[in-house]
């Protein structure tokens, strides 16, 4: 197992917004959470990324408990997120967006390995490597963000709402690059509101409503469901 939540709750001050959530992840799979708007999905997700630290409940990775690590050394670990809105530096070029994903690593051979091979996965990236990442269309700019999670090299890939404010048709070619990457050996979670098109492109799903977790099954069983 890579990944394993046990009996999770985090709080916003006094308000419990995750009351118990206990899901794994094993490598090679591509797991999403699905559920409404304030059910508590990016809430795990920031739980797992070392952003917010739970009150009760544990966040195995590997075997180790990372519950207590700071967000720098979870991403050292091997778990990098592509945040809710991709949040990538507007101001800096692609080029030099993507080398802040390799921030941890001096070799820079190794470095520019790296970027080939995200250029291999987003040729639309090379083009653009010069240009300020904010003069990117939406589309490209959810590409850049998770081309320089890939930076970090992850085991793990945390994608928050992938498909936010995309056309449908950019949505699928992120999410077919997505299944890409997986099928290279990066074991995939995502967070969608967009249920059916999560389901559509993941091995397995979690529904939570309200900080718990609801259902639990194969996506072609939980697409049955919908
Ligand atoms: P989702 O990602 O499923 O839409 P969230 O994890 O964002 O849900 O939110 C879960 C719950 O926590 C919601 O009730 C939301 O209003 C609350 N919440 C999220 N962020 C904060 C915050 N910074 N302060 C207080 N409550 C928050
Ligand atoms: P999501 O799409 O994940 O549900 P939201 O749109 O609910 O995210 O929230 C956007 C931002 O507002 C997030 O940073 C979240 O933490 C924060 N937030 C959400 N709910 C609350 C709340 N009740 N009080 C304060 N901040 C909140």
């Amino acid at each position: 197992m890579l990944l394993e939540l046990k009996n999770i709750k985090t709080n916003y001050g006094n308000i419990r917004a995750l009351k118990g959530i206990s899901l794994n992840v094993d490598q090679g799979e591509i797991v999403c959470l699905i559920g409404a708007n304030g059910a508590g999905k990016s809430t795990t997700l920031m739980t797992i990324s070392g952003v917010l630290t739970p009150i009760e409940g544990d966040v195995l990775y590997q075997g180790r408990s990372i519950v207590d690590d700071t967000p720098d050394k979870i991403v050292q670990a091997g778990i990098s997120q592509v945040p809710e809105g991709r949040m990538i530096f507007p101001l800096l070029t692609v080029k030099e967006n993507l080398e802040m994903g390799a921030y941890l690593r001096k070799d820079k051979a190794e470095v520019q390995k790296d970027l080939e091979r995200v250029y291999g996965l987003f040729p639309i990236l090379k083009q653009r490597l010069k240009q300020q990442g904010g003069t990117l269309s939406g589309g490209e700019q959810q590409m850049l963000a998770i081309g320089r999670a890939l930076m970090g090299r992850p085991k793990l890939l945390i994608l928050d709402e992938p498909s936010l404010g995309l056309a449908p048709i950019v949505v699928g070619a992120i999410f077919e690059i997505i299944k890409t990457i997986a099928e290279r050996g990066t074991t995939i979670l995502l967070v969608e509101q967009n249920a059916q098109l999560a389901l559509e492109f993941s091995d397995r799903g979690y529904v939570l409503e309200t900080g718990l977790i609801t259902l639990a099954d194969s996506s072609q069983a939980l697409s049955q469901n919908e």
